[in-house]
């Protein structure tokens, strides 16, 4: 399968090469030049497979063609070795939780996906150590560096905002060492995200390191988030709830919902989507007024939502031909304010008992306002809540449970390298 470019002025890629460079030469994302259909008889059974078994079925459509049938399987398998189940919350609304992996967040799907498809790549040449740069406004961080902790031949640089990132975030990137460096740039996510686009185009740094993204614009990233949009079809159809399923989910950079927009590509039958926001609005009034304005990034309770120009609007606008009416006929939008995001964590749980997240509470108050007669809503859970535990804490009024793979890391040493937020610095760096 070739990949091209969102700003077609890039040649196409192999899979090989778009995992290795993340970013297209042309500053675009990339794109699977096809997206397979799969088969009736796949829907129609999808209830009786296995989270593993479906996975493995859409990754071989995505990847089959560039990976050895027996390998792949294995990276699948690998990267699940946690469930992403359905659990009732409401009439006619159901959690899909997304964080029972290492880092308690779903981005532990990419990123052990990612991971091992890089090694695997990176093991049929001989061309010495691959720099993974990341940038993350909290939860990215900790997915990649544990989903290539220890990993030969690659190494993991973590740029984050100094200051804006929860403490139990940071730990779980800052304290792991080996393989593993922490960069504490002052400044907010879009500086982060703004040093690792740069470099990646910068000539000196790439004749000198061979660098590579793992934001959720990698494709071996994004791409494998469309699993569990299968799975969580394919439990909701085990109940006999699929017939007219929403999925709601919870957007900062759009990685996600992507994927399952790619999922709905090849037959995935979701009526419709809705992308949650927080008051950071610029997707919303992309949908209510066709104009694309990013802004500076807002700071708020659900802050791995917080982005100002989010990456992955390209593939939206590129996977919809660029046509806002093919887009707001598919996906609706919401944003809520930190009040609206306590409210609803605070009405939810006195009403159902259901703890929620701040960033999945956005999307569980989206399908309360927007569900319609005979539609049943899946909204993704997108982190465990005790990763907000001061926070959840003071609104729900509760002392919740930290789980102990989340607390082995609140006992690691923090080692980070200051940074600012201009690329002459970091660059020198990463010369050095
Ligand atoms: C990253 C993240 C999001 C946003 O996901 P995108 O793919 O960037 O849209 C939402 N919730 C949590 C908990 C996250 O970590």
């Amino acid at each position: 399968m070739k990949y091209y470019s969102t700003n077609h002025q890039a040649p196409t890629a192999t899979l090989h090469e778009a995992v290795v460079k993340g970013l297209a030469g042309d500053r675009g994302l990339y794109m699977p030049e096809h997206i397979k259909r799969l088969p009736k008889g796949f829907f129609d059974n999808i209830d009786k497979m296995s989270f593993q078994e479906i996975a493995y079925t859409v990754a071989d459509a995505f990847f089959g063609e560039d990976v050895e049938k027996e390998a792949l399987r294995r990276i699948v398998y690998d990267t699940l070795s946690f469930d992403c189940p359905v659990m009732k919350v409401d009439d006619n609304i159901y959690s899909l939780e997304l964080f029972h992996g290492p880092t308690l967040a779903f981005k532990d799907v990419g990123a052990r996906f990612m991971a091992r498809l890089l090694q695997y790549f990176i093991r049929q040449e001989s061309a010495g150590q691959v720099d993974v740069l990341v940038a993350t406004s909290g939860d990215t961080g900790s997915a990649v560096a544990n989903g290539f902790l220890g990993v030969d031949g690659i190494h993991v640089y973590v740029l984050y905002p100094k200051g804006k990132v929860s403490p139990i975030q940071e730990c779980q990137f800052t304290t792991l060492g080996q393989n593993i460096t922490a960069i504490e740039v002052d400044g907010v996510f879009d500086d982060c995200q703004a040093l690792v686009k740069q470099a990646f185009l910068d000539p000196d740094l790439n004749t000198r390191r061979r660098l590579t993204s793992a934001n959720s614009i990698n494709v071996a990233r994004f791409l494998p988030q469309a699993f569990y949009y299968f799975n969580a079809y394919a439990r909701m159809k085990a109940l006999g709830f699929a017939e007219k399923m929403v999925m709601c989910v919870p957007s900062g950079n759009f990685g996600n919902i992507t994927a399952g927009l790619f999922g709905a590509e090849m037959g995935l039958p979701i009526t419709r989507f809705i992308a949650a926001n927080n008051a950071n609005d610029i997707f919303y009034n992309y949908l209510q007024t066709g104009r694309y304005e990013p802004k500076a990034s807002i700071q708020t309770l659900a802050n791995a939502m917080d982005v100002g120009d989010p990456s992955n609007f390209a593939r939206v606008y590129d996977l919809y031909g660029g046509s806002h009416e093919r887009i707001t006929s598919f996906i609706s939008g919401a944003t809520y304010s930190d009040n609206d995001i306590r409210e609803t964590m605070r009405e939810c749980y006195a009403r159902t008992g259901y703890v929620l997240d701040p960033h999945g509470a956005c999307g569980y108050r989206a399908l309360r306002e927007q569900l319609r007669e005979g539609e049943v809503g899946v909204f993704g859970e997108t982190a465990h809540p005790a990763k907000f535990k001061e926070k959840v804490d003071e609104i729900l009024g509760i002392d919740i449970a930290i789980p102990d793979r989340l607390a082995a890391f609140m006992r690691g040493e923090k080692q980070s390298v200051p940074m600012t937020r201009h690329f002459e610095d970091f660059k020198a760096y990463l010369m050095a």
